[in-house]
């Protein structure tokens, strides 16, 4: 018996877009046959556990046969097979969704073709075969002929299906021993552009089957021709053929935890990832609930160098039941956790699942969220047990973490707010927010922060007198990002913080208050006398409640406070304009408050050259430049000279 039949409508597309494609990817037709073959043998060890009269067997096996001469690749299972009218019905029809769409698409970008519609959005047909598993069909990207010898369990006969991939395809009916399937491909010739002959090569076969199936769960073997030594005969090697096993089968992450030992993680994290170092931890996560997953998650010990440029890709490996799916899955790790490496395995999730459908796939948007949540969950585990480890994760990884807090306006802070960590002026170590409030004065309601470079410099401040002496605990910020996040997580538990040089810092009991709000009042003239000389440069002239020991400083209001506004200056397209206010503060106790007092009331216009020194002596202790060295200079000699008169 030999039949001839017609493809369905759309198979003829799909099977001329095959035929046709200039894709590259060609090599993935090995990973569909084979995922394909393993599927069938799923089906048949899942039959034979519900069916008593099947014959149980244990020696599953999906089995590749190269052959030069003929320039064909065989991938042979011995899995449940195929019926004549499931043949039929798999290999001449495209019934499964992933392969409707697929068409869909396809559809869609000939009708835009046929009507000159030009649309940068729109994929070329060439970009679409990338994004879709496409199965059995795949084979012709790098078939001229493709057979099919099939034998279903429940049938004593087999048949084979033949096809070119054009129009139609033939059924005859054949003699097969043992159920399962065995496709041959009449590779192409080769071609200036691409050489179809590589799948016929050994080395070529076996890279394929470790990178696209190497956790498929069923031993993919091959013969392969190998040197031995000749026995007896020192130093003489001859070629074997010897049968293979190509995969690992069964993945480090499948495998029960207490069998793997954390060297062996980290060498699978060193050869996968391509780093020479070892990972930070590791985290292995057993699923079971609405979507089913394995993840293996790998913190570097370093950034990556190139961590922080546009080529870094972020994402997970993307794994179905052992079988390869996507190289960087973006969409199940969040931008802060970019850092982060691994896998992840979910019998849930189809292979012809596209690149675009993931982008919306419940099941990935449920697994990236409870990722998210373990990573930082064993991050704070971490913080508290093993704080040298944490310190060395904060120390590479802590941007990220900052930009986690006010990235999307802070919608994630809470989530994150206690994996930041600071150095402070009374703590030797790093301190989380807990741990600064836990230690806070009994008096004591804000939390208190300064932007510096080093602990010497906050301790340097005028701003600190008053800190000091009440023996409060200062953050002390060194990143640029590190005021941005402050101010939008506003508070912790409850306490507002407060910059050291910014706004009133409301220290002080009533009493003192008092006194100086009245000094304020009274020395008026003097002060409004100071800030018209400095001709708008700042904003206010007025007595300090924080200075104590030393003469003058500078704060700001409380909208932007200096260091975003020396940071911001940095950035481009960034307006000018934006300032911070400007306060200059007096310490009314300094003698340098008495002896201005004291010039003002004998001749007020000897005042000038004093605002002018203050000032600019506020700016240089906050770090900005000053207007005019040279003529600060020449006042300050003046000013010795005076003195000495
Ligand atoms: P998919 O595997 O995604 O369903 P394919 O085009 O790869 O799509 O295959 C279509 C159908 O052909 C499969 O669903 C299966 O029923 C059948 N089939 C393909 N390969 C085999 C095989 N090796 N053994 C048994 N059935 C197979």
């Amino acid at each position: 018996m030999s039949e001839t039949r017609e493809f369905k409508t759309e198979s003829k597309r799909l099977l001329d877009l095959m035929i046709n494609s200039i894709y590259t990817n060609k090599e993935i037709f090995l990973r569909e046959l084979i995922s394909n073959a393993s599927d069938a043998i799923d089906k048949y060890h899942y039959l034979s556990l519900q069916d008593e009269t099947l014959p149980r067997r244990n020696d599953y096996e999906i089995n590749l046969k190269l052959d030069k001469d003929l320039n064909t690749i065989t991938i042979k299972d011995n899995g449940i097979g195929m019926t004549y009218d499931e043949l039929i019905n798999a290999l001449g029809t495209i019934a499964k969704s992933g392969s409707a769409e697929f068409i869909e698409k396809l559809k869609e970008i000939q009708k835009n073709k046929e009507e000159g519609k030009e649309d940068a959005e729109m994929p070329s047909d060439i970009d679409i075969i990338g994004q879709f598993g496409v199965g059995f069909y795949s084979a012709f990207m790098v078939a001229k002929k493709v057979e099919v010898r099939t034998r279903s369990l429940y049938d004593t006969k087999g048949y084979l299906f033949t096809s070119t991939g054009e129009e139609t395809y033939t059924v005859d009916e054949i003699e097969k021993d043992d159920s399962g399937t065995e496709i041959t491909l009449y590779l192409r010739e080769k071609t200036d552009e691409y050489d179809y002959t590589q799948f016929t090569e050994e080395w070529t076969i076996k890279n394929l089957v470790k990178k696209y199936s190497d956790y498929v769960r069923y031993p993919i073997t091959m013969l392969v021709t190998e040197s031995v030594p000749v026995e007896g005969k020192k130093d003489k090697y001859e070629d074997k053929v010897v049968l293979k096993t190509l995969n690992t089968m069964t993945p480090i992450w499948k495998k029960n935890k207490n069998d793997v030992t954390d060297e062996e993680y980290n060498k699978f994290y060193q050869e996968k990832y391509y780093d020479y170092r070892d990972p930070l931890l590791h985290i292995l996560l057993n699923v079971e609930g609405k979507v089913n997953y394995t993840a293996l998650l790998y913190i570097p010990g370093a950034a990556p160098y190139n961590l922080y440029s546009e080529k870094y890709e972020k994402g997970l490996q993307l794994y179905s039941k052992g079988v390869f799916i996507v190289d960087k899955c973006k969409e199940l790790l969040p931008d802060y956790l970019r850092f982060v490496k691994g896998l992840v395995d979910s019998p849930d999730l189809s292979l012809n699942i596209s690149r675009e459908l993931l982008q919306k796939s419940q099941e990935i948007t449920d697994i990236a969220t409870n990722i998210e949540k373990k990573i930082i969950s064993r991050l704070q585990n971490l913080q508290e047990n093993d704080f040298d480890k944490y310190l060395d994760f904060f120390k590479n990884f802590g941007v990220n973490i900052k930009f986690g807090v006010y990235d999307d306006f802070g919608m994630k802070k809470d989530m994150l707010k206690d994996l930041l960590i600071y150095d402070t002026v009374n703590s030797e170590k790093m301190i989380s927010l807990k741990e600064y409030v836990k230690n806070m004065k009994e008096d004591q309601k804000e939390i208190y922060y300064a932007s510096a470079k080093t602990k010497e410099a906050v301790l340097a401040m005028p701003q600190m007198d008053l800190l000091k002496k009440k023996e409060y605990d200062v953050l002390i910020l060194h990143d640029d990002v590190d005021e941005f996040v402050i101010n939008i997580l506003e508070e912790y538990d409850g306490h507002k913080f407060k910059s050291v040089n910014q706004g009133d810092l409301d220290l002080l009991d009533k009493e003192e208050e008092k006194k100086i709000k009245d000094l304020n009042k009274e020395k008026k003239p003097l002060l409004d006398a100071l800030k018209d000389a400095l001709n708008g440069e700042v904003d206010e002239v007025r007595i300090s409640k924080r200075l104590t020991n030393s003469a003058v400083c500078l704060v700001s209001g409380d909208g932007v406070s200096f260091e975003m506004e020396k940071v911001l200056h940095q950035m481009p397209n960034v307006n000018e304009n934006i300032k911070a206010n400007k306060i200059l503060e007096l310490n009314s106790n300094h003698e340098v408050f008495k002896a201005i007092d004291e010039a003002y009331d004998k001749n007020p216009d000897s005042i000038k050259d004093y605002a002018e020194l203050l000032y600019n002596q506020a700016l240089i202790i906050e770090g900005f430049k000053i207007k005019d060295p040279l003529r600060f200079s020449e006042l300050m000699c003046d000013l010795m000279i005076k003195s000495n008169k």
